[in-house]
């Protein structure tokens, strides 16, 4: 009976010995790869893990669940029989370190506190056990040290500056210079400082240390830094934290002591080799705290023969089991190795697609396995222009790598400035302490922007990375001085106009103009490079590789949205499979404007079928030459989209021009008209004013211009005995009734075209669904629609309310920092809301026709997580701009891709 009720309480605390890789929900990553490497018989110091559902109870109520004392101790029973020692016993301690550990690393958000167990009493064991009085003293001073900053939230530079006058009193500049009296008083030294900071005495039981240090680490888990690196990680806030105790080992008993950090690949490269760097005699965090210089990795040959091989054995040996490239960190204790961590590392962009065709090179994964270790980020990554690596350069700083890309150009400090300087043809980076909405203009300007303050979220940073503008923020070591225009970079004074140039992949910034080359693996997908040849680099092999494995395993398609023949080439060449959106506006501008006008004032029908004869040629030869350049794929063309004001010259300018030639009595009739059909047509909301479908409607003529000569562009194709394969597209369509109406002039248009040319046209005529009542009346509109487009542009704007250009640059950075979204729905589809709309009208289409043909033609079309979400709703194919086509390629075929038991993200 008790057996029964015993199985269903939930299990706080797992011994090392208990968990495994897989269990990283619960046990954190740490944890479960602690307890991987002790079944694997590594040699790992005993222990346990508490899991992160016991961190969930504490961050729901504030206390800790009440059967977890219980489990703890007899979990550290256990222990305590293992190592034949005793929590803090005065003559024979067994010390451990309490650490963090999250699902996801978290680097350097949570600390881990080493040697809890030691007190006045137990530090005298400890010297006796170990022969080193040193030793024993400079462990309590880390831990009296580690304890105040992380469980009594003591200022830790009180601590830092103690040790440094320690040092200085002493005339000697490294810790380890230190003997044990010195130490001991400043044992004395830290501990008056804890009880002046904290009101208490630094605890001397070690189960109340323990339970201390426990309760802080689950603390840790709602820490401002932790939060907020979070939300710019997109790591869920209620994951919550695992807390590791492990038995001490020790780095600091001498010469023969030591810790360090290895990768078992290079992360940068790939390549395999001797990759970290390790201190002697030295303990946890010294490594990386850089207080003494570590030495290479490699240099551990010569210091400890045994353990270096053993080393080298035990990272085989996990590659072999990862699967992967892992980073560790380990502990030589007396000629002794010791396993503190493992976890698959971090890597590059470029590390990750060499290291993934690598692997299915040894036979260790398969190709399934292989996509599922690149991402179409990364993929983007690779193919920026970039900074020549050979260039010599100039350094001046480095700040946070906001938006990725190579920026070169003359320095400005204001927004008037860029734009004034880069209408005359000069190339300038926009350099401001923070960006605000009213930079906008200056930031479309620039090459490049560099801000001294704001991080990942920062107004410069959100703003540059949906432009697609290289961006560095945060550089904080920059005094931007706005007033004298120029910056201060210690010694170096940067004028405005000094040539600068930023790295948004690496954050670094440069003084005077690095040399940009373009990316080899554009060049790969350009066609001018090619994978097999001679010189090709291994990696634009590898990204050949996992691209053709991408191609052959997805489903959804990808189409580029090109609006000319220029384009569409570039987007054949990277892939593209037709045209989701050949947007006809642009085609309406330049020296056809003037035509356009003409439309727009025209009084009469003679008039306005007038200006409709001279565009339809124009046209036609436009279409004519995107069928070409696309022959044999299809084509979906939009019909006229934007509101016709877009065409007009602006209100301003134009009342101005009028103005001033009614003060001089020379009144051109033509501006007068202008001015009246400006203030016409002048509306409040243009988004969601006189525009797609409704232009069609009440301009005659328009629409049916277009399809015109859509339809004579094929026949001549067809003519020409080439394969055009048009789609009409019927923007922002409300109702089927509106869709109807077009059609009917539409087909009756083409069947003219059919006659007159003897050419039987094949042209499907379809819409896009980028309103909330086209979505909800979907199974409606599939009546008259052969095929959907998702506009998610259009569709995110009006589901949210949102008019893009407004919101963005005025309060998403607060929305971001809010954690109100982590990524701007304009970026990645929003799958709750707009997500679902599109789910349903997915199915209500296909419902009604189910060879309704569905496509996607918004920006998210080429956003990685998106592409996942449009293949799991089942579109056909999605289409974005021809940039982004590899990208989307990518992403389709992990999307596809069965592959499971990856750990990435
Ligand atoms: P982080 O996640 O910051 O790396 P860790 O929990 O890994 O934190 O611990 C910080 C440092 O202390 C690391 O260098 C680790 O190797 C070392 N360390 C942790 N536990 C022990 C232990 N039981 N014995 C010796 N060193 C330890
Ligand atoms: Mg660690
Ligand atoms: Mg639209």
């Amino acid at each position: 009976m008790s057996e029964n009720k015993d199985s269903q309480v939930v299990k706080f605390v797992y011994d090392f010995t208990e968990g495994n890789k897989n269990l990283k929900d619960l046990l954190g990553g740490k944890g479960a790869n602690l307890a991987e490497m002790t079944n694997l018989g590594l040699p790992v110091p005993p222990g346990f893990t508490i899991t992160t559902e016991a961190c969930k109870v504490y961050l729901d109520s504030g206390e800790e669940p009440v059967a977890l004392r219980d489990e703890v101790s007899s979990h550290l029973d256990a222990l305590e029989k293992k190592m034949g020692k005793k929590l803090g016993q005065a003559d024979n301690p067994l010390l451990v370190s309490v650490r963090s550990g999250a699902k996801f690393s978290m680097p350097g958000m949570m600390d881990t506190v080493l040697n809890i167990g030691l007190s006045d009493k137990s530090v005298q064991g400890l010297a006796k056990q170990a022969g080193d009085d040193r030793f024993a003293w400079d462990s309590y001073r880390r831990l009296i040290q580690m304890f105040g900053k992380t469980v009594l939230d003591v200022d830790g530079e009180l601590f830092e500056d103690a040790l440094e006058k320690a040092k200085e009193a002493k005339k000697v500049t490294v810790d380890t210079d230190l003997d044990a009296a010195d130490l001991k008083k400043l044992v004395t030294r830290f501990k008056k400082i804890v009880k002046t900071e904290a009101g208490r005495d630094f605890p001397q039981d070690p189960r109340e240390q323990m339970d201390l240090a426990i309760n802080a680490v689950f603390e840790s888990w709602n820490t401002d830094r932790a939060k907020l690196y979070r939300r710019q990680e997109r790591i869920p806030g209620d994951l919550g934290t695992a807390v590791n105790v492990c038995s001490m080992v020790f780095g600091n008993l001498g010469p023969d002591s030591g810790t360090g950090v290895a990768f078992t690949r290079d992360p940068a490269s790939g390549h395999q080799g001797v990759y970290g760097d390790y201190l002697q005699n030295a303990q946890g965090e010294d490594v990386v705290a850089g207080i003494r210089n570590t030495v290479p990795l490699a240099e551990l040959e010569q210091i400890d023969k045994k353990s270096y091989d053993q080393l080298m054995q035990i990272m085989e040996t996990l590659e072999n089991h990862y699967k992967d490239l892992c980073d560790i960190e380990f502990t030589i204790e007396r000629g002794q190795l010791w396993m503190l961590q493992t976890r698959v590392g971090k890597r590059t962009a470029g590390a990750a697609f060499r290291i993934a065709t690598q692997l299915v090179d040894q036979g260790l994964i398969d190709e399934a396995e292989a996509l599922q270790r690149v991402s179409g980020a990364q993929l983007a990554q690779l193919m920026f222009p970039r900074f020549d690596d050979e260039a010599k350069v100039d350094l001046l700083g480095r700040g946070i790598a906001a938006s990725p890309g190579a920026a070169v150009g003359k320095a400005v400090f204001d927004s008037y400035t860029a734009i004034k300087w880069s209408r005359s043809g000069e190339k300038v980076i926009l350099i401001r302490r923070e960006t605000n909405p009213d930079d906008l203009d200056g930031m479309i300007a620039c090459e490049g922007i560099l801000t001294s303050r704001g991080g990942k979220t920062s107004h410069a940073a959100v703003v540059a990375r949906g432009m697609g503008k290289t961006c560095v923020c945060g550089a904080e070591d920059l005094e931007v001085d706005t007033k004298r225009r120029r910056m201060t970079i210690g010694e170096t004074i940067v004028e405005e106009g000094d040539v600068v140039s930023i790295d948004g992949s690496t954050g670094k910034v440069y003084l005077g103009e690095v040399p940009v080359v373009p990316s080899p693996v554009v060049e790969y997908f350009e066609g001018r490079m090619h994978a097999g040849a001679d010189d090709a680099d291994e990696l634009v092999g590898a990204v050949h590789r996992i691209m053709a494995y991408a191609d052959r395993v997805r489903r959804l398609r990808v189409r580029a949205n090109a609006d000319n023949a220029e384009d569409a080439l570039r987007a054949r060449r990277f892939g593209a499979q037709g045209i989701g959106l050949c947007r006809t506006e642009h085609m309406f501008l330049g020296d056809r404007r003037e035509l356009v006008e003409k439309l727009i004032l025209a009084d009469t029908d003679g008039e306005r079928e007038e200006s409709l004869k001279l565009l339809l040629p124009l046209q036609k030869q436009d279409f004519v030459e995107l069928f070409e350049a696309m022959d044999g794929l299809p084509v979906t063309v939009r019909l006229l989209d934007p509101p016709l004001h877009e065409f007009l010259p602006d209100i301003t300018e134009l009342s101005v021009r009028v103005a001033l030639a009614e003060s001089r009595k020379d009144n051109n009739e033509n501006d007068l008209r202008l001015l009246q059909a400006v203030h016409r047509l002048h509306e409040q909301n243009p988004m969601l004013g006189l525009r797609g479908v409704r232009l069609g409607l009440v301009i005659p003529g328009l629409f049916t211009m277009q399809v015109r000569a859509i339809a004579e562009a094929a026949a001549e194709r067809k003519n020409a005995k080439g394969d055009p394969r048009a789609e009409i597209m019927i923007p922002l369509v409300g109702t089927v009734q509106e869709l109807e109406i077009v059609r009917e002039e539409a087909d009756q248009v083409i069947a003219e075209v059919e006659e007159q040319t003897g050419i039987k046209l094949k042209l499907a005529i379809g819409t896009m669904i980028e309103l909330p009542r086209a979505a909800l009346t979907a199974g409606q509109i599939a009546e008259a629609a052969q095929f959907f487009s998702f506009g998610t542009n259009d569709l995110t704007q009006t589901v949210w309310g949102f008019s893009r250009d407004d919101v963005e640059a005025s309060f998403f950075t607060a929305y971001l920092e809010k954690g109100i979204f982590g990524v701007s729905p304009f970026e990645t589809i929003d799958r709750d809301g707009v997500g679902s709309l599109v789910k349903s009208a997915v199915e209500a289409g296909r419902a009604t026709r189910p060879d309704l043909k569905l496509g996607v033609c918004g920006e998210h079309g080429g956003d990685p997580e998106s592409v996942h979400f449009f293949h799991e709703v089942g579109l056909d194919y999605v289409s974005c701009s021809p940039f982004r086509i590899p990208v989307a390629r990518l992403e389709a075929g992990r999307a596809a891709s069965t592959s499971q038991g990856s750990d990435h993200r």
